[in-house]
């Protein structure tokens, strides 16, 4: 299975939010959503940079709740890891387990086409096995 696919099954929507927009609305737009990180975009194409709900903790723990008044600027990550429609869930996992982070957005041309989460690749992993299991069960009963 590749990104592609992936994003046929989930969508291909991506919830941004704009580097001047404070981390209080940015706390909005993530309950709002129910999504654990927003890319960072000012012009909805380009990748400015990723939020998710841990640097916002660890944010706070920095400066209490003053931070509510910051930027989204002020606490994204800039250097973006991204992926392709072509990239497999392997490299995906392998991506995901080595940086240490939950979602990879997908880019194409320079342009954000989707993003990917641990959790569509954790759906993607159960469907397989499920798969292989029914196959398996099948052949052990018909010989099939
Ligand atoms: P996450 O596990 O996705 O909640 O993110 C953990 C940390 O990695 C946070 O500091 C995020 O800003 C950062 N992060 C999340 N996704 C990416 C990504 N695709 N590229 C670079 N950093 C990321």
């Amino acid at each position: 299975m590749h990104v592609e696919g992936l994003l046929r099954a989930k969508g291909d929507a991506v919830v941004v939010i704009a580097s001047r927009a404070t981390v209080g609305e940015l706390v909005d737009r993530l309950a709002q959503h129910r999504v654990g990180a927003l890319v960072v975009s000012d012009d909805g194409r380009h990748v400015d940079g990723i939020v998710s709900e841990r640097d916002v903790v660890a944010a706070l723990a920095e400066h209490g709740t003053a931070l509510l008044e910051r930027t989204v600027a002020d606490i994204m990550t800039t250097e973006v890891v991204t992926c392709v429609p072509s990239t497999t869930v392997d490299q995906l996992m392998s991506l995901m387990t080595e940086r240490r982070m939950r979602h990879v957005p997908v880019v194409v041309d320079g342009n954000l086409t989707g993003i990917v989460s641990i959790g569509d690749v954790v759906k993607d992993r159960i469907r397989d096995l499920e798969v292989e299991a029914q196959t398996l069960h099948e052949y052990i009963a018909h010989g099939r």
